[in-house]
């Protein structure tokens, strides 16, 4: 799908959004990521229903596994499937880092125009595969699916999950139904753009959407579990992640508002700060000199002190904080824009 962006043929997507340099040829149309962890009993079923889905909808493809430090016959079976299909590539983890982490090995890895993501668990249905894929080239850069009747406890999941949904929507203002359903096609555009840490996977959407990208979501089918069992499941564990996606969420919410000033942010809370902190103990000044009361019994001068010291403290991290952002933009070269479409016809000229 290399000529999607020549003149001759009329492009089924409009140029990626947050390309910045001409885009390379993509070697393969589909590429299907999926995080695999202690899923033997789903390896086999995965590959069969995945190959079914891929060949019927007709492009060439890979399906990257990525075996994130599986320590039962995983890895034996995905070894197995691939030396019958050169379609497939099992990259195994040297222990489990997680699934953020092994979406973002299949991302670097992914060669596709357009990367899926899918659980190894046979939850999602490979059989979505067409139509999200179909949706995309509508002229989405994202779809997500939306498990809409979803086969998991209420409790425990569905309701943690419509609570996070809300609040990631509210503060990121990218209201969709699932951010936490892992069968969504990306253009590759976004995936070699977007780094992932900590649980940061599901806010893909939402921080693609700040940078121009356009996101779409299907309702998908959602099934039980059959074999295996869930490895976020139990209280200790919905806490756990409940705790990591808020946090996740404050950072998103920051990088998405003020990464580029973050003195913006504490400079303004600093000098609230230092301003109250300075008028307090300016009237208590005065009160001491024009009218001779004693301080030491009053709280007000501990509240103004510690409004000075807060506020300075605020100023000063808002100052590092423009130094880490600079080291952070300047050596990564990552830009403080998205660009969608460059017209210039002098580069035309000089390439013809
Ligand atoms: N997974 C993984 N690494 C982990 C945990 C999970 O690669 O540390 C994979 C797992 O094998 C599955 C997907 O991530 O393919 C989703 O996990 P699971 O089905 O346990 O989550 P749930 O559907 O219960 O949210
Ligand atoms: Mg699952």
């Amino acid at each position: 799908m290399s000529d999607v962006d020549s003149p001759a043929a009329p492009s089924r997507r409009p140029a990626g959004p947050i390309r910045l340099t001409e885009r390379e040829a993509a070697p393969v149309d589909v590429s299907v990521v999926v995080p695999i962890f202690d899923e033997e009993g789903n390896v086999d079923g995965l590959i069969a229903e995945l190959t079914r889905a891929l060949e019927g909808s007709k492009r060439s493809y890979e399906i990257l596994c990525i075996d994130d430090g599986s320590r039962d016959g995983t890895f034996a079976r995905l070894r197995a499937a691939q030396a019958k299909d050169a379609r497939i590539k099992v990259i195994r983890f040297r222990r489990n880092f997680g699934q953020t982490a092994a979406f973002t090995a299949g991302f670097d890895y992914a060669m596709g125009e357009w990367v899926f993501t899918i659980d190894a668990d046979l939850q999602n249905d490979p059989a979505d595969i067409p139509m999200l894929l179909a949706k995309a080239e509508e002229g989405f850069d994202i779809v997500s699916g939306w498990r809409k009747k979803r086969k998991d406890a209420f409790i425990m999941r569905k309701l943690p999950s419509l609570a996070a949904n809300y609040l990631i929507g509210k503060v990121t203002g990218v209201a969709i139904h699932d951010y936490g359903c892992s069968l969504k096609v990306y253009h590759r555009d976004v995936v070699k753009s977007i780094k992932l840490y900590g649980e940061l996977h599901r806010f893909v959407p939402a921080v693609a959407a700040s940078l121009g990208v356009r996101v779409a979501e299907l309702p998908v089918n959602h099934r039980a579990r059959t074999a295996g069992e869930s490895k976020y499941a139990g209280f200790y564990k919905t806490v756990r992640r409940a705790t990591k996606v808020f946090l996740d969420l404050l950072t998103v919410r920051f990088l998405l508002s003020f990464a580029t000033r973050p003195i913006h942010v504490f400079g303004v809370l600093g000098l609230l700060a230092t301003t109250g902190g300075a008028g307090l103990g300016g009237y208590l000044a005065i009160m001491k000199l024009a009218y001779g009361a004693t301080l030491a019994d009053r709280p007000l001068l501990l509240l103004a002190v510690l409004l000075v010291i807060v506020g300075v403290q605020f100023v000063t991290m808002g100052l590092l904080g423009e130094l880490v952002v600079r080291t952070y933009h300047e050596s990564q070269g990552k830009a403080i824009y998205a660009v969608r479409t460059v017209l210039d016809t002098s580069v035309d000229e000089r390439s013809e």
